[in-house]
């Protein structure tokens, strides 16, 4: 922590704070400059954290150095973290693809497709039963339903299921089906969620909110930490800037800031990302290349019937060759697919 004294302070009222940082048994260090005095706090600085010290005469702003998310945190982990879906190892050196339509539309629809993504490499297949729409007039999900039916490709295929929750009233239902809960974008700061996500020990994919910091995705990430859930998957998926030309603008360097600041995987939605289909496989790419641990991607046999997101959803040949693309990348930047 540093605190940083009004231009005009006195001795006294340097002396008055300076007695306060001892009292707490914390080392105060002095640097005196020409306009002011600067004071760098040493020690354990959470317990000055109660303290109102910019209440102090003299003082005209503290700064804290310490990461308001700590967990979260490489100080806490120094080793990148690898989240275990049953086998399915996520931030480890293989590139992980979940692959599959926005929304569960039926059994037969969803069954073709999960074979398809695996036959082209995913291991995971995505699908919302609950889906997160800005009009309520448009198609909601199947619920209970869209669940069952990921549980039954999943048996068909082997591949593990994830799938968004948007309301804690779901959670036992979810609980039951998924083997990753998705935390889409649009609930990224819905708090009560992501500490009931963190009661439970199931992984959680936490995507970034479109109008969110990297910090404060980190923040919300360590809600879930805080209640024991180690098992976090980071997630960009685009944010809002002024281009309009994408649906949103990919964020790249919030790959390598995310994976400087954090152990936890991180993947990219180029689907969500960019809107649009022929601008998926490049930004798939440009997030592999930057150094993301996966990838969720849109994939649907007529994205023109797609009950949502057709415009960014692949056809399943296409979603084959951005797998094949990708794989080049991946060995180019010393990773495996
Ligand atoms: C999704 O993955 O289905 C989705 C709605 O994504 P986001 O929350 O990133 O918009
Ligand atoms: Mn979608």
């Amino acid at each position: 922590m540093i605190i940083v004294m009004q231009p005009g302070a006195t001795k006294k009222q340097l002396d008055h704070l300076v007695s306060r940082i001892k009292k707490l048994k914390l080392r105060p260090w002095i640097s005196r400059g020409i306009e002011r005095t600067i004071v760098g706090v040493i020690g354990d600085e959470s317990v000055l954290r109660t303290q109102p010290l910019e209440a102090f005469p003299g003082v005209e702003k503290v700064l804290s150095i310490l990461k308001p998310y700590k967990l979260v945190s490489r100080d806490f982990k120094k080793e990148s973290s690898v989240v275990d879906i049953g086998g399915v190892k996520v931030g480890g050196n293989k590139i992980i693809v979940m692959a599959g339509p926005c929304s569960v539309e039926n059994k037969k629809l969803l069954i073709d497709i999960a074979h398809k993504v695996k036959k082209a490499g995913a291991t995971i297949l995505r699908g919302g039963a609950f889906k997160p729409r800005t009009s309520p007039y448009a198609f909601q999900g199947l619920g209970l339903k869209g669940l069952k039916f990921l549980a039954e490709a999943r048996e068909e295929t082997g591949l593990k299921i994830v799938t968004e929750i948007m309301d804690v009233r779901d959670m036992d239902m979810i609980l039951k089906y998924a083997d990753i809960i998705q935390i889409g974008a649009r609930n990224m700061q819905n708090f009560n969620l992501l500490r009931e996500v963190g009661k439970s020990r199931k992984p959680v994919l936490l995507k970034r909110g479109m109008a969110n910091t990297i910090k404060e995705l980190l923040m919300s990430a360590e809600y879930i930490l805080a209640e024991g859930n180690f098992s976090v998957i980071l997630c960009e998926r685009g944010i809002r800037t002024f281009e309009d030309a994408t649906r949103f603008t990919l964020d790249i360097s919030a790959i390598p800031v995310i994976k400087s600041l954090s152990h936890l995987p991180v993947i990219v939605d180029p689907s969500h990302a960019t809107g649009k289909w022929g601008l998926v496989a490049p930004c798939a790419k440009a997030g592999i290349a930057a150094g993301a641990d996966g990838l969720i991607v849109e994939v649907h046999p007529n994205p023109e019937e797609a009950f949502s997101d057709g415009e960014q959803s692949l056809y399943p040949e296409n979603f084959a060759l951005l797998m094949k693309e990708v794989g080049k990348v991946a060995e180019a930047v010393g990773r495996e697919i």
